[in-house]
């Protein structure tokens, strides 16, 4: 847990050799917003190989898996990828810092760390395996971190990386989209209003497709600012049955899961190399409820078996999509942003001391882009 005695300087830009712990929001144990606990006693991270980084968080950003990871989601698997050995044995992850997004400045480099120096200022997403940035030091390696867009506050900066690597990992890896192929593809995002939602419209947009979205109607001009073709409002009336009226999409990236997914494989194009990607999977679910071996083996079943059933049945791909940590994706986004094509969406913005608050906003549900905290 926290260290016992604290030696604390007034520490603007980098961390003293005096300092040795800093002030975060954690968490001790699994639950509701309740379990989110203040201290200015959290050991300071340390730099532990030669390609980690240290930054000084000036802004984090909340996402959904936050709020799901506040409660214990996808805890096992998280713990393996900690550290392998952890896995079998008793130590808990506790004091675990939450908060994915970060736009701060580098405070100090391992010896191998070639791309950065002290002073420079960076964004990043954290992986969910490590620990987060709703304290004032994350570490991270080189390779996670980029340059943060020069036009843009720490504020802005912090809404884009989690859903930026999220969307690039889902829409390239699994979508087989990319800036060179995008071009009039006919590509459908549901749920458009919330984070993904609002950079990928943006990212594609960029890349010359053509985009549909789902989302309320209240969210229809802010999706349309950021480009959106056309909008479909999913409060009025049966979404499928408007969507089958469209042409049929080359891709479909699915924010919402649900039943989603069995009227959307049949919005594709049939036998041309058309792809359905899902960001909701029950991956980590099926880990937490029926431990790691059988909840893995599981989803891989449900996964290999919908993807076999519709590349058979209409020649169509069944993909999942997840999040992947990526610098270099997020310095071809930060040339976007400084080149104007994507804007920062913050929704929200809390002070350091309301945490708990950022939280409830973001349960609350109704996103329309970011909820971003001031660190600093
Ligand atoms: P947000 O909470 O930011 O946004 C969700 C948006 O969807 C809201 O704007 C909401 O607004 C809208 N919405 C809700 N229901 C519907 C519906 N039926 N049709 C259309 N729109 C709807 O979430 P994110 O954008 O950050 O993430 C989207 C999903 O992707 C989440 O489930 C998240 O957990 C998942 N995710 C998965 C990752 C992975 O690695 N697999 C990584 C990142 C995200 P309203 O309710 O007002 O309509």
């Amino acid at each position: 847990a926290g260290c016992s005695v604290c030696f604390r300087r007034n520490f603007s830009s980098s961390p003293s050799r005096l300092q040795s712990c800093m002030s975060a929001w954690v968490i001790d144990q699994y639950g509701t917003n309740g379990v989110l606990r203040y201290t200015e006693e959290i050991t300071m991270p340390t730099i532990n190989s030669a390609s980690e980084v240290m930054i000084k968080v000036y802004a984090a950003s909340l996402n959904p898996l936050d709020v799901s990871m506040r409660g214990g989601y996808g805890a096992k698997l998280m713990k393996l990828r900690r550290d392998p050995f952890s896995a079998m044995s008793d130590d808990n992850e506790f004091p675990l810092i939450l908060g994915r997004d970060v736009s701060g400045v580098v405070v100090d480099c391992g010896s191998g760390v070639t791309h950065f120096s002290p002073g420079d200022e960076v964004w990043a997403a954290v992986p969910p395996w490590k620990q987060g940035s709703l304290a004032e030091f994350v570490t991270l390696t080189e390779y996670e971190v980029s340059y943060k867009p020069k036009l843009l506050s720490h504020i802005e900066a912090a809404s884009i990386p989690y859903v930026a690597n999220t969307a690039l990992s889902a829409l390239v890896n699994a979508g087989g989209l990319c800036r060179d192929n995008a071009s009039n593809k006919r590509v459908l995002i549901t749920g458009g209003s919330g984070g993904v939602g609002t950079f990928s419209i943006q990212l594609l947009k960029a890349w010359g497709a053509h985009v549909t979205v789902t989302c309320s109607q209240n969210a229809e001009g802010l999706v349309r600012g950021l480009g959106a073709d056309e909008v479909v409002d999913y409060t009025a009336g049966d979404v499928a049955e408007k969507l089958e009226t469209m042409e049929k999409f080359d891709v479909v990236l699915d924010g919402v899961g649900g039943d989603t997914e069995e009227y959307a494989m049949g919005l594709l194009k049939p036998w041309s190399g058309a792809k359905y990607v899902t960001l909701v999977t029950p991956l980590l679910l099926n880990t937490d409820s029926m431990g790691l071996l059988d909840g893995t083996l599981h989803a891989g079943f449900t996964l290999h078996s919908k993807a076999i059933q519709n590349i058979l049945s209409s020649g169509v791909f069944y993909r999942w999509g997840f999040y992947a940590p990526d610098g270099p994706a997020l310095d071809e986004v930060s040339r976007l942003v400084d080149a104007g094509k994507i804007l920062p969406v913050v929704e929200a913005q809390f002070p350091f001391t309301q945490v708990p608050q950022a939280f409830q906003k973001l349960e609350q549900g109704h996103a329309r882009g970011k909820t971003v905290v001031r660190v600093t």
